[in-house]
């Protein structure tokens, strides 16, 4: 029996309402044929339709796509038997050109662009090729494109893989600071126990605390297309939540899988406070690694909630990198607030006092107008 969810639930459609910035992961069982290993038309046009919906509501919206592998292993007729990891990366190559071609005919016979990023292990721990990654999604996102990523299953190697596409989703959507992840899935959410094993597991639909218990509901994948399992989802939950992001397990393989999904039976992972919330908490905690000085116009600038451009600032001290911590100090040495510094701590001692439009003409190139943008400003209270 379902519990009884009508007096407790939080409104799930404000919640989606809400949700600006959408990252949703698609299993691979719910884009492939599981016999004929081939695409499952009516089914992807319908959630192109539903992904394009969105962005009519002014959402932006991040697909993480599996399928790779499994439509390589067709076209290669690789289909029987279990792949080595060589095996496995040459279908990946085979796969993800034929999976990108589909999602940007569909994209754009609708006049919308989409995009393919291809992401491994290595490039959330590597901070530079982190950067880069969340400023490239960002600015993908800026121009209206609708990026499509996969795992680069074709250089990953064991020790280096994520393996299933429901982490690797929950970092994107914890770089691009999403309100919402939906993991499309072959089931409705977490259960109990196994429903497939036993008549007694119980649906739950929503988790606000990712408890032990929780977690020993979770079992390993149950069908042999998927990477993933419930456990996965878990991780992932784990990963959105303590960012601000909400997670959205729920059964994709019904045509139009998202539209109405505030409606539809899932588990909702909840966060416990607003992305905005999160990063601030977490700049708060991070250790700060330099010091920047600004003059009391910017000290008046910064507080009515803009950002700090090289033009307020009048020294810069420590040993920084772009993407580091470092605290903002006032004219009288008060601590103000603490951010993500734009620049390293060489390239700040260059641009401090001039204008943002000369940073060019100082340092060779153009990266950002700003010392510290806002988004990436917390103010000790
Ligand atoms: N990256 C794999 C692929 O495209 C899928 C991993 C997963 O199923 O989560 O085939």
């Amino acid at each position: 029996m379902e519990p009884d969810i009508k007096n407790t639930s939080p409104d799930r459609k404000k919640i989606f309402q809400q949700s600006k910035s959408i990252v949703i992961k698609v299993g691979s069982s719910l884009i492939i044929e599981d016999k004929q290993g081939a695409i499952k038309k009516q089914w992807f046009a319908s959630f192109i339709e539903d992904v394009i919906d969105l962005r009519k509501l002014g959402k932006t919206v991040i697909i993480v796509s599996s399928g790779a592998i499994n439509l390589g292993r067709k076209i290669l007729n690789l289909k029987d038997s279990e792949l080595t990891l060589e095996q496995e990366q040459a279908a990946a190559s085979v796969g993800q050109i034929e999976l990108s071609k589909e999602y940007q005919e569909h994209f754009k016979l609708k006049g919308h662009i989409c995009s393919q990023v291809l992401i491994t292990l290595d490039d959330f721990t590597n901070r530079r090729r982190y950067l880069n990654c969340k400023s490239t999604l960002k600015t993908l996102l800026k121009l209206g494109v609708i990026p499509i990523v996969n795992e680069n299953d074709t250089v990953a190697t064991d020790e280096i893989r994520y393996g299933d596409n429901d982490r690797l989703a929950a970092q994107v959507a914890s770089i691009c600071d999403s309100d919402l992840l939906i993991l499309l899935s072959d089931i409705d959410g977490l259960y109990t126990e196994s429903p497939k094993k036993s008549e007694h597991a119980v649906h739950i639909p929503f988790i606000s605390e990712i408890t032990e218990e929780i977690e020993l509901m979770a079992e390993g994948p149950e069908n042999n297309f998927s990477h993933g399992g419930m456990k996965t989802k878990i991780e992932a939950a784990k990963v959105t939540t303590s960012v601000g992001c909400n997670l959205i397990i729920a059964d994709g393989q019904k045509s139009n899988p998202i539209s109405n999904i505030s409606e539809k039976k899932a588990t909702w992972f909840l966060a416990s406070q607003s992305v905005k919330a999160a990063r601030k908490k977490w700049i708060l905690n991070m250790k700060s690694l330099g010091e920047i000085t600004i003059d009391l116009k910017a000290e008046k600038a910064l507080k009515s909630g803009n950002s700090l451009l090289p033009v307020g600032a009048i020294k810069c001290i420590g040993q920084f990198n772009r993407g580091d911590v470092v605290t903002v100090k006032g004219e009288e040495g008060q601590i103000i607030a603490k951010g993500l510094a734009s620049f390293d701590q060489s390239e700040t001692g260059m641009i401090l006092g001039i204008k943002s439009e000369d940073i060019p003409s100082v340092l060779g190139y153009n990266r950002k107008p700003e010392l510290i943008h806002r988004d990436n400003m917390a103010f000790f209270n």
